[in-house]
């Protein structure tokens, strides 16, 4: 079966789509991988061997699926589009090692799904080209449910892979940057063209591995705090973080005492929200903590 073409090349995708009488849904942001080339550097990334485990979110007609099955010990495969489960039973049924589970990922119970198909795996990654429309809620879900997982290597909008590893100072940086650090150590992998998908997406696209953090960069004693503070401090990047913060916290209050926490924290109260570090919004959370501000 190693012999037979992938199934990531446009002859074999086409004829598997004409088989079936399959047509694209764009509201489920399908657009299939059809380059081997690329392929193999996703699956490279997640450094796989027969000892792991691999998730795979919207598996489509199985490009990537099949990759998996062959370096990865068991795999499981989550799609919402039933049209294409007996599609993936068809490509799939060489491989021994698949589980095919028709559900929307954002819904499932994922530890549920890990006890159940993962039972000899050491480590488990999840590897995806992701459906664009719901790229961030299925990361933050897979981060914020604290899985055990080691590695996330997955296609997105390049655009979106870039603010997730973007460092303080620039534009890209902002609350998405933030939450994806502090779970995670990002990488780009590599830039990849519209060319290598039927059918081409509108955008650009990225591979990006999140290399799962054990504990996070920073202490924080109430993560919901952190967060929301985080995102109030971004709520209009034009404004200082002083304006931004006063509007969320000190609705009834002086400036003045903000700007002595602000400087308690050791932070100017005339910079704005992208130049702070995560450790400096980790030291402003606990104090606003200590002096009862939610
Ligand atoms: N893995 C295939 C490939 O690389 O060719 C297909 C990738 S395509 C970009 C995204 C896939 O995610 C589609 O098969 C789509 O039906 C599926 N999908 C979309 N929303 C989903 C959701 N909420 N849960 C699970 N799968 C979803």
């Amino acid at each position: 079966m190693n012999d037979r073409e992938g199934i990531a090349s446009p002859k074999r995708t086409k004829e598997i789509i004409a088989k079936h009488h399959f047509s694209f849904k764009k509201s489920l942001g399908q657009n299939f991988l059809i380059d081997q080339n690329i392929l193999g550097k996703i699956v490279d990334a997640a450094d796989l061997d027969k000892s792991k485990g691999a998730l795979e979110i919207g598996p489509g007609i199985g490009a990537l699926t099949e990759k998996l099955a062959l370096n990865a010990g068991e795999v499981a495969a989550v799609e919402i589009d039933r049209r294409l489960i007996p599609i993936l039973n068809d490509v799939l049924g060489p491989y021994g090692n698949v589980t095919v589970r028709e559900a929307d990922v954002l819904k499932v119970d994922l530890k549920a799904l890990f006890s159940e198909v993962f039972v000899s795996s050491q480590k488990v990654s999840v590897v995806a080209n992701l459906p664009y429309y719901v790229t961030t809620p299925i990361l933050m879900k897979l981060l914020e449910e604290k899985l055990p997982l080691e590695n996330i290597v997955v296609m997105i909008q390049k655009e979106v892979a870039e603010r997730m590893s973007a460092s303080p100072g620039g534009k890209e940086y902002g609350s998405l940057s933030i939450a994806v650090q502090y779970y995670s150590e990002p990488e780009l992998v590599c830039i990849v063209p519209r060319t290598v998908f039927i059918p081409q997406p509108n955008v650009e696209s990225a591979v990006i591995r999140l290399k799962v953090r054990e504990k996070p960069p920073v202490e924080v004693a109430d993560e919901e705090h952190f967060f929301t503070l985080v995102q109030a401090s971004f709520t209009q990047r034009r404004k200082t973080i002083a304006n931004n913060l006063k509007a969320r916290y000190f609705a009834q209050e002086g400036r003045e005492r903000m700007e002595g926490l602000l400087a308690e924290a050791g932070i100017e109260p005339s910079r704005r929200a992208e130049t702070l570090s995560m450790e400096e919004y980790a030291r402003l959370s606990a104090i606003f903590l200590r002096e009862g501000l939610r």
